[in-house]
């Protein structure tokens, strides 16, 4: 906890979050990270359910939605403790993408959504999906799209291939981006539209293995392919061609919460490391903690770890007092930052374990799998950095 920045609410709940993930999740984690994903439901359905007795569930939603009300900058500090297990922001139903298809269907959405998709999501009933990137467009300039949705009556008939879905497998729905208006200005030609995974023609393909590990349900990425889906047209989220307006509008608060989560992965990594170094014996009464070189390892991961977390949180609050325009820069930069160095981290620390590091006996090894990603999705290192400096430089023009 960060003094300055903890409200009298993160002081109330903080050592209970601690001691909820330290006490419920961590023991068992290994163990499921190595089951079947219906196995891991179930025993997470009973984490669910002991979290929404302690009063923990839903951080992020309104107290009048069922969640605790917490401002950005105070979830920001939960979020770390959640991240300390792989399975903590899922325990407290504050998981992406659910949560950020929560919060923009919260203020874009119908109320006939809100009642089907929406309040059942909220109340961890069921799970949800974006759909966004394509195998066959660059996704980091997603305006090139192939998925369309043509209206035809009172329902739109959706036909395109997506991959990397996260979450597909089992989930209720997919909030779909799909071009509605061919001939609109390029930011104008798409609308995001819900598709209930039941729905004819909806073809999850597979769950697509990365780096070897193809996971299951909530554990996942899917490739799918949309064949003549129909659906009402009162299942888009807010109007027609506004999509990529509101996938901006989704992807600013999201980016602080992966940052947030890779803050609580390298603290975790962090603590393993230290642990490791002082207790492996290397000769006669000296530990790997005696090397200097290991010694460097600690004290650069000590310090990026403390300036990454100062700079989320800052970048949280001013969100928090300005909104997410106001904070785009900062978005961007702690992007690529806390990624890559949650990346030299884990890697310290898988060294640091020697041969172990690479074993799935730690939590590192399933961290250096699928946390590669976070240099990759929400925008590349390089379009975060190119954005970054074009904002800052339009400060220097004539
Ligand atoms: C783990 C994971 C989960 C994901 N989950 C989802 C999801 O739930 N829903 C969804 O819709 N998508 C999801 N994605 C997809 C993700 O959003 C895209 O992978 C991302 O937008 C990049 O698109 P791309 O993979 O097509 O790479 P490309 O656009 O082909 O880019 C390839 C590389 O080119 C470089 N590059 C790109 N643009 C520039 C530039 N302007 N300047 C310099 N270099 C550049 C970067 O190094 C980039 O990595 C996920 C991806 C991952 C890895």
């Amino acid at each position: 906890m960060v003094e300055i920045f903890a409200t009298e609410k993160v002081k109330k709940y903080y050592a209970q979050f601690k001691s909820f993930v330290e006490e419920e999740l961590i023991p068992v984690e290994l163990e499921l990270l190595s089951s079947s994903w219906e196995k891991t439901e179930s025993v997470l359905n009973t984490k669910r359910q002991k979290a929404k007795d302690l009063g923990l569930w839903a951080p992020h939603l309104p107290e009048e939605k069922g969640g605790m009300g917490l401002a950005m900058m105070e979830f920001a500090q939960v979020s770390e403790l959640l991240a300390r297990s792989p399975f903590g922001h899922y325990s407290v139903n504050a998981q992406a993408p659910d949560i950020g298809n929560m919060e923009l269907m919260e203020k874009h959405a119908s109320s006939a959504i809100h009642q089907q998709f929406l309040n059942p999501l909220e109340r961890g009933e069921i799970r949800s999906c974006f759909s966004m990137t394509e195998p066959d467009f660059a996704g980091s300039n997603p305006v090139n799209m192939g998925t369309t949705a043509v209206l035809d009556g009172d329902d739109y008939v959706i036909n395109g291939h997506k991959w990397f879905t996260t979450a597909a497998d089992g989930a209720e729905f997919a909030v779909v981006m799909a071009v509605t208006n061919p001939d609109a200005s390029a930011y104008a030609r798409a609308s995001m539209i819900i598709v209930p995974t039941s729905t004819s023609g909806f073809e999850l393909v597979r769950n697509i293995p990365i780096m070897g590990d193809e996971g299951g349900g909530y554990n996942s990425h899917a490739e799918i392919r949309y064949n003549n889906c129909r659906v009402p047209k009162s299942n888009m989220i807010g109007h027609e061609g506004h999509g990529f307006a509101l996938a901006q509008e989704r992807l600013g608060p999201g980016r602080i919460h992966h940052c947030m989560r890779w803050i609580g992965i390298c603290e975790r990594a962090f603590d393993l490391m230290c642990q490791r170094a002082s207790t492996r014996v290397l000769s006669q009464g000296k530990t790997l903690a005696y090397q200097q070189t290991i010694q460097n390892w600690i004290a650069e991961s000590r310090v990026q770890i403390d300036a990454a977390r100062y700079m989320v949180l800052h970048t949280a609050d001013k969100m928090d007092k300005l909104g997410a325009k106001a904070v785009k820069a900062e978005i961007s930069g702690i992007k690529f930052y806390v990624a890559n160095i949650m990346m030299e981290v884990l890697d310290r620390s898988i060294q640091v374990h020697g041969a172990l590091g690479i074993t799935d006996d730690t939590i590192l090894s399933f961290w250096y799998r699928h946390e590669r990603g976070a240099r990759i999705y929400d925008g590349p290192d390089e379009v975060h950095k190119k954005s970054m400096a074009k904002q800052i430089l339009s400060n220097y023009t004539a």
